[in-house]
């Protein structure tokens, strides 16, 4: 037993993780002055630093986990540097790599907010008026897409938001029995119908989702990139004959590669036609929809039975945050809810609360919801259609400024993607021949353009080219950042190859 003497340090408790309110108070604010002078210089510094894994290991704190800890406000200084000195910086105006946005500065106060409350997601008794907000993200997510809000939910991003719409239609197609007997074969395997151009999320799917790779049919893809719908015609029907069961099609709104829309009204009239789940991932492009001029590209994406959309790209909340929504209101529970004795959580019949652990993979849950409403709320829709539309339209510029470019060739371009490559003139007209060299000149071109920090880019392989690409989802990009790019590009490409 102890004496009461031993137990005068429970009493008052000195833990070595808290912080006197004036201690946070003070690092809190050395913190945020100097992420404001960060945000500052951003658009004048470069975009990266040139690094390599050995040499940025080597600036972390050499050995074990020390065994006593340190002052958090001299830590979070030093991090602050640490990180100033190390990252590659999608925030700058120059940044056009991937779809990853520049990130919504309200975002990262609302995550500090979000941190300090640590509401747990899970359920609404843990996190009440969190997990309204969240559900009103939702619906307003909803609202901007035009898509009726049956359920949905925010996630990390647009692979889990994919997966769980895949999943719970899955759970919805399979036979009856499918949470107690798993998948079952024999009337006929589920398959899954998608482009060629799919994001590699579905591969992932299929796999977890115990259906296999065996049942995931790629569709090839019109001289635009979108699904040939023929094609898909054909393989549906030769698929049934076979005996097998078609169970989801997949729309893309907005390819990775090149921006590319699949016709999501004739894939609606498809999977009508089929009797499939039809699902459209829209993680980059789905919200194209607040602009009107792009609307009827998306025409079709309001009959879908599920929609992905990642506010961690054009609705520019920091990372991470995606968004199912499902147009059936119990199709996300009937997958995913199951009731634990251990949890009371089920309220009132008159105002149910609503319960996200039901709703998807996850339990505990953090307040990712934050951000994303609070960039919603200073933005609000006309400000996400003139970003949206700003960045479409920067996109068309680089593309008109390639196109009078010498030795720059145009590629495929739609959304805010536009690709194009440096083909110099030596090399030019000389067709298949030169191919392989072009394709080396611009990969050795894109790899020295982004260890340089004047500018960041990605590549798109279309039919066997390999193209740079520019994905402009960067509220900080302005004309003159663009105007710029030609000329960065022709010149390390003049380095490599005159
Ligand atoms: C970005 C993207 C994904 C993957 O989303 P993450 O947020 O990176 O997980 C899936 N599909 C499409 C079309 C995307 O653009």
């Amino acid at each position: 037993m102890t004496s009461p003497d031993d137990t005068a340090d429970l009493r008052r408790r000195q833990a070595p993780l808290e912080m006197t309110p004036d201690a946070f108070r003070q690092a809190g604010h050395e913190l945020v002055d100097a992420l404001g002078d960060f945000l500052e210089a951003l658009p004048r510094g470069p975009l990266n630093h040139e690094a390599t894994p050995k040499a940025v290991r080597g600036r972390l704190p050499a050995g074990a986990l020390p065994e006593n800890g340190h002052d958090p406000r001299a830590l979070l200084r030093e991090t602050h540097r640490l990180l100033v000195d190390g990252s590659l910086f999608n925030g700058h105006p120059r940044f056009f790599g991937y779809i990853t946005s520049s990130a919504a500065p309200i975002g990262a106060l609302a995550d500090l907010l979000a941190g300090c409350i640590n509401a747990n997601m899970g359920a609404w008794e843990l996190s009440p008026v969190a997990s309204e907000i969240e559900s009103q993200a939702v619906r307003w997510i909803g609202d901007l897409l035009g898509f009726p809000v049956g359920a949905g939910t925010l996630v990390s991003g647009g692979n889990m938001a994919n997966l769980t719409a895949f999943l719970a239609a899955r759970h919805a197609r399979a036979e009856p029995e499918l949470r107690t007997r798993g998948v079952q074969h024999e009337r006929g395997r589920l398959l899954a119908y998608a482009s060629e151009e799919v994001h590699t999320w579905i591969h992932k799917a299929v796999d977890i989702a115990g259906l296999g790779t065996d049942s995931l049919r790629l569709i090839p893809t019109r001289a635009d990139l979108s699904i040939d719908v023929d094609a898909l015609h054909d393989r549906l029907r030769a698929d049934r004959d076979l005996g097998e069961r078609p169970f989801l099609l997949v729309g893309t709104a907005g390819t990775v590669s090149t921006g590319a829309v699949d016709p999501l009204a004739e894939l609606a009239d498809v999977a009508r036609e089929h009797d499939l789940w039809f699902h459209v991932d829209g993680a980059y492009g789905a919200l194209a929809a607040v602009v009107p001029e792009l609307q009827p590209l998306l025409e079709g994406l309001s009959a879908a039975d599920s929609v992905a959309v990642d506010p961690h790209k054009w609705l520019y909340a920091p990372l991470e945050a995606g968004c199912v929504i499902v147009r059936d209101p119990e199709a996300l529970r009937r997958a995913f809810s199951h009731q634990p004795s251990y949890y009371r959580f089920s309220g009132t019949e008159e105002d149910p609360p609503i319960n996200y652990y039901e709703h998807g993979l996850q339990n505990s849950r953090g307040f990712r919801a934050l951000k994303v409403w609070l960039g919603l709320r200073q933005a609000g829709r006309s400000g996400y259609r003139r970003m949206i539309a700003d960045d479409v339209r920067l996109a068309q510029e680089l593309h008109r400024l390639v196109e009078a470019a010498p030795e720059l060739e145009t590629g495929p371009r739609s959304l805010s993607i536009t690709t194009f490559r440096y083909v110099p003139t030596a090399l030019a007209g000389k067709g298949p021949s030169a191919e392989k060299e072009l394709n080396e000149l611009n990969e050795a071109l894109l790899a020295r353009l982004n260890s340089g920090g004047e500018a960041y880019l990605s590549n798109a392989v279309v039919r066997e080219r390999f193209l740079l690409r520019a994905c402009v989802c960067n509220f900080r990009t302005s004309l003159a950042d663009i105007e710029a790019l030609p000329g960065i590009v022709l010149r390390l490409g003049k380095e490599l190859r005159p």
